[in-house]
């Protein structure tokens, strides 16, 4: 691997990395050198089966997200970390005129409050270290993951929606703070990408038609084409991209 993309010395924390797109950019980054964390709920053993037998180095890191609160434990047990890709999310439907508080205060609590609590404790972090040592260049990389909700409405999706426009406007906010201390910030949107997340969308065989017949790539996105652009973002070929949103959709957004 070239220097420009090689993550080589960094060591990255990913949530949610158990499965989908989370354990595809757990096993991305990892073959690209970085020491990487699993976090997730649940055991990560198939996640680090996979980083392993690419010959990279992987841990596991228990923690839950629906507390937000926990962000900076959660950091302080991960170690010095370079590399903070905030993945885990849910998805909640139902008619927005009836769509629950409970349902509401979940899925922000995951998919938006916890990622502030995570890149704050991350940042910190970072600070301190340079605070620490100023003459080691300490510098880190968040990515955070979007969604095309990040743009459009969706349907009986209404706090997922709310919860990935505001992982947008975070992931500019921050990039707006904390470029200028060593720190980009920048977002994937991931396009339809074949997951459990998505499973139910894909049996529906019209809804699958439907989804299909639009996306110009012709076909469901892989965890893995997601890893690459997570990848990318985290490397030093992108040492001068913050505050962007990277769209890896299969170019549904262009139509
Ligand atoms: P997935 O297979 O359902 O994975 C979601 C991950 O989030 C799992 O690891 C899950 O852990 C974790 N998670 C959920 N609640 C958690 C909590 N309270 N604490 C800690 N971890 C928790 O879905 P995915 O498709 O890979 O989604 C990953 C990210 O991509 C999400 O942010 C999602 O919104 C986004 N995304 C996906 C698509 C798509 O088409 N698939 C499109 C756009 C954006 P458990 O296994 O323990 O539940």
């Amino acid at each position: 691997m070239t220097t420009e993309f090689s993550l080589q010395g960094r060591r990255a924390l990913i949530t949610g990395a158990n499965k989908g797109i989370g354990q595809a950019i757990a096993v991305g980054l990892a073959r690209a050198g970085a020491h990487v964390v699993a976090a997730a709920r649940t055991n990560c053993d198939e996640t680090l089966a996979r980083v392993r037998a690419a010959g990279g180095l992987a841990e596991f890191l228990q923690m839950d997200l629906s507390d937000p609160a926990q962000g900076a434990e959660i950091l302080s047990r991960a170690g010095p970390l370079d590399i903070l890709v905030n993945n885990a999310g849910i998805i909640r439907r139902a008619d927005s005129v009836d769509y629950s508080e409970a349902d509401w205060d979940a899925v922000m609590d995951v998919n938006l409050k916890a990622v502030f609590m995570l890149c704050q404790a991350f940042a910190r972090q970072i600070f301190a270290r340079q605070a620490n040592n100023p003459d080691n260049g300490t510098t880190g990389r968040i990515v955070n993951i979007a969604s095309l909700l990040s743009y459009q409405g969706g349907i009986r999706v209404p706090a997922y929606t709310a919860s990935k426009h505001g992982v947008a406007g975070l992931t500019r906010i921050l990039a707006n703070e904390w470029t200028g201390r060593g720190i980009n910030v920048n977002a994937v949107a991931p396009g339809y990408i074949a997951t459990s997340n998505t499973e139910a969308l894909r049996s529906d065989e019209g809804r699958n038609a439907e989804i299909l017949s639009r996306i110009p790539a012709g076909r469901w996105g892989e965890p893995e084409d997601i890893a690459g652009a997570v990848t990318f973002l985290c490397s030093p070929a992108a040492n001068y991209v913050s505050g962007a949103i990277l769209n890896v959709d299969g170019g549904w957004l262009a139509r």
